[in-house]
């Protein structure tokens, strides 16, 4: 069975006034993705998911004429191969690092598909796993910043739903957060595991403000108070207190820049994105990595439900996960343009879609209601 075509498929939608949510890199002003289809020699298509970085035209053009000429022909089975021949001519040598690996992630996504359906097997079969029920954040594009009443109201909306865990966004004003996790955990009392996320818009002198109020408050976690690569902020942030576990992963590619992590000796959570870190492929070695210096995995999902399954599926066959992170925004229709990817239940857990790969029905002609508008989804106030 050989790949015999690849398409990259970029999504857009705006974000009207009123539908936007504001967080530590600032507003939405639109969402993107971009589905990457593979077809294959026989007459098996799977179907992933690449995140589009700021750049979705950008990624589109890579995968279409620079990934897919050097993968085509190969067999549609062989993820690594195919990792490693992207990891030879795109990631290590004159490529374009984290874009190729945004690519090669939806590729690889799309090729457990088939693989999938080539079996007849559900995804967390094939990974070796088991439909077993998995605790869920409400997360995603929601709780962004706003008074403390309405941020309050809203976490509770999702704990009424099912959720046991909500995660709150930070990096506005040092003052601001704390007023804000001290109103949320006063309102929701002590059984919600409050998880916080600063989407890099913190300094070492925020966090030493915030981090001992985090503490008091048993948040679950601090996620990404710095940018990606500023290793020694995290080292720093570390020796703060030991009771709040610092969080990253969303922003780091590939199995070599989660090594830097572990050797950064900072990071406690660990939150790969399997259409951004390199794929499924790329996702079990950096679980495995994690397992091994007994990190938790709780591995990010980004816009549509072909990631979010593609989520569930992984963190039922990995021995380390903590949390599947839910895309509770009020409005995404990127989401829910499948159908439904995923189900809270009351005991705040979802379980894995049973049909064969990824188990998710792509309809194509919905493609043609969410033209690409290129460009970056969001605006910051510098
Ligand atoms: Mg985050």
């Amino acid at each position: 069975m050989k790949i015999t075509a690849i398409t990259a498929i970029p999504l857009s939608f705006r974000l009207d006034q009123g539908k936007t949510v504001t967080m530590g890199i600032g507003s939405t002003t639109k969402r993107d993705a971009i589905i990457v289809k593979v077809e294959t020699s026989e007459g098996i298509t799977g179907y992933g998911e690449a995140h589009p970085g700021r750049s979705p035209g950008a990624v589109v053009s890579l995968i279409h004429n620079t990934l897919a000429p050097m993968l085509i022909g190969m067999q549609a089975t062989d993820c690594i191969g195919v990792w490693k021949r992207v990891h030879r001519m795109q990631l290590s040598s004159h490529g374009v690092g984290s874009g190729a690996s945004l690519g090669l992630a939806g590729i690889d996504m799309a090729l457990w598909d088939i693989r999938g359906k080539a079996a007849n097997m559900p995804l967390y079969e094939l990974l070796g796993g088991s439909k077993r029920r998995l605790p869920a954040y409400a997360g995603g594009i929601s709780l962004g910043y706003q008074p403390k009443e309405s941020l309050a109201e809203e976490a509770q909306e999702y704990v009424a739903r099912g959720y046991k865990a909500v995660k709150l966004r930070l990096g506005d004003t040092a003052a601001k957060d704390i007023e804000r996790v001290l109103h949320v955990r006063k309102v929701l009392g002590d059984d919600i595991d409050i998880l916080t996320d600063a989407n890099t818009a913190y300094t070492i002198a925020d966090v030493r403000r915030v981090l001992p109020v985090l503490a008091e408050i048993k948040a679950g976690w601090l996620e990404e108070p710095f940018a990606c690569s500023d290793f020694a902020s995290y080292r720093e942030a570390a020796k703060i207190t030991s009771l709040v576990p610092i969080a990253a992963g969303e922003n780091h590619y590939t199995r070599f820049e989660f090594a830097q992590l572990l050797e950064a000796g900072s990071v406690r959570i660990w939150q790969p994105d399997l259409s951004k870190c390199g794929g499924i492929t790329e996702g079990l070695a950096i679980a495995a990595l994690a397992s091994a210096h007994r990190i938790p995995m709780n591995t990010h999902s980004s816009a549509t439900g072909l990631n979010h399954a593609a989520t569930i599926h992984f963190a039922s066959a990995i021995e380390n996960t903590q949390y599947f992170e839910a895309c509770v925004s009020h409005y995404n229709p990127l989401r829910d343009m499948f159908g439904v990817s995923f189900e809270i239940g009351k005991d705040g857990c979802v379980e894995p879609l049973d049909k064969p790969g990824i188990g998710i029905e792509v309809d194509e002609s919905i493609f043609a209601k969410y033209p690409l508008i290129d460009g970056p989804g969001y605006v910051v106030k510098f």
